[in-house]
């Protein structure tokens, strides 16, 4: 995992999900509805039967953290996920792999509005490849990411050629558009329950705290993957898997980690040594130098706004925009109006047609930060959209694919531009849980 070792479940969340109540308690060492006798659960790597109750006493008194107990606490306290399956049934590859892709750097609670929405629309993956791309990008518009949403697309077409049926096993799956590592080895868990360890941020961090790895990330990785195989039950994969993902998002979290509950408090070596919080140990970042631009929000007629598309490839790639100069961290503001479009003949018009807008846009991305002053300018209704460029309805800009930059450009001219907010007629209202989704991501970026 990278960056933020997928921050999205490093955010602390309530066991149960979101609104929803605890799950019925069942009595200790009571199993799934419709999984195997417990007697049959489990087995060491090595395929050696492993009987859980002599087992997990050997392994309490041994100090080492058990599979068994994980997944004891799991029947208990699972999170109800859209995408996860009831206890004892396996889950619909489609559903695991459009949530794992959704849910790379983005948290559960920015996910499931989205999640919900695809499903509702392309209910299987044959859907979402004759999709056209455009649509899936304004679906998608405000997660984050966008690179995930075309590999989403092109690995939607790999599946549907092969008959729409997801391959179950792990470099099969790594063969596929926007499938790494860590993807593949969670839908082979989860989906097809093989014996796959998929380490996100979560797990790494379960697991450098219950063996104390004194080696810094990310130089621990294979250390950290290697750990976490050797912990895999050779049953149950895909639930021991989500008890790893959920024990870190719900009691091994970053900040004070709930020990008092933790299924493997007995076993963890950095709860024994009491600094659990300073693993897994991390060299320091080199954050990325602050790039600055300029936006230029044009108004045509009271009733248009000038949008462009960015290039297929790249940050942001074929996603709408506002026109922007390129962003540097040598950005010299008094030269901005330059590379303001070419309108009514003329490169910016006249220097006092344009407007600056007051403060800056502020946004970070995974690799640096930006700010970016805007620029507004009213033209005539005739006037012609600049080579590469286009005008949008004000009531339409909500269907176009404007990443969460974009959104915050124009949110701030409606703010800093009484002209323009006079003339934005109410645009299709967003449900609320959209716009915080859409927050929540942004603020991840
Ligand atoms: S005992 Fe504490 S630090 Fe160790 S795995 Fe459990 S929650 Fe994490």
């Amino acid at each position: 995992m990278t960056v933020s070792g997928r921050r999205a479940r490093q955010k602390k969340e309530t066991p149960f999900g979101a609104g929803a109540a605890p799950p019925a308690k069942r009595e200790s060492g009571a199993r799934a509805e419709g999984a195997p006798p417990r007697a049959a659960l489990f087995e060491r790597q090595d395929g050696s039967p492993l009987r859980q109750s002599a087992d997990s006493a050997r392994a309490a008194a041994r100090r080492e953290p058990d599979a068994a107990a994980l997944l004891d606490w799991y029947d208990r306290h699972r999170r109800r996920l859209p995408w996860r399956a009831p206890p004892g049934e396996r889950a619909e590859p489609y559903r695991v792999w459009l949530s794992e892709i959704m849910l790379q750097q983005t948290t559960v609670k920015a996910v499931i509005p989205y999640y919900e929405r695809f499903l509702a629309r392309w209910p299987h993956v044959g859907a979402l490849a004759a999709a056209p791309l455009e649509e899936i990008l304004k679906e998608w518009a405000g997660l984050g990411y966008y690179a995930r949403a075309r590999n989403l697309h092109a690995c939607a077409k790999a599946v549907a050629a092969r008959g729409g049926r997801f391959p179950d096993d792990e470099d099969e799956l790594r063969a596929l558009p926007g499938i790494g590592p860590y993807t593949a080895a969670a839908i082979a868990a989860i989906a097809f329950d093989r014996r796959a360890a998929p380490v996100d941020g979560n797990v790494e961090r379960v697991i450098a705290r219950l063996f104390a790895v004194d080696e810094e990330l990310p130089a621990a990785k294979p250390r950290i993957r290697a750990l976490a195989a050797s912990l895999t039950p050779a049953s149950r994969c895909g639930d021991f898997a989500q008890a790893m993902m959920d024990l870190g998002s719900t009691l091994c979290t970053p900040r004070k980690p709930a020990c008092a509950t933790c299924p493997w408090r007995a076993a963890c070596a950095a709860h024994r040594r009491g600094d659990p919080e300073a693993f897994p140990r991390k060299a320091p970042k080199a954050g990325g130098r602050t790039r600055r631009g300029a936006a230029f929000c044009v108004l045509r007629g009271g009733a248009e706004v000038l949008v462009r598309t960015r290039p297929a490839r790249g940050l942001l790639a074929g996603m709408s925009e506002v026109p922007t100069t390129d962003w540097s961290v040598d950005f010299d503001e008094s030269a901005a109006l330059a590379a303001a479009p070419r309108l009514g003949g003329r490169r910016g018009g006249a220097a006092s047609a344009w407007r600056r807008l007051p403060g800056v846009v502020a946004h970070t991305f995974s690799h640096f930060p930006l700010e970016l002053v805007v620029y507004a300018r009213e033209v005539a209704g005739a006037t012609p959209a600049p080579a590469g460029m286009r005008w949008v309805r004000l009531e339409s800009l909500e269907g176009e694919a404007f990443p969460s930059l974009m959104r915050k450009v124009i949110a701030h001219a409606r703010r800093e531009w009484p002209e323009f907010a006079r003339a934005a007629a109410p645009t299709r209202p967003q449900s609320p849980s959209r716009h915080a989704s859409a927050r929540a991501a942004c603020r991840l970026r």
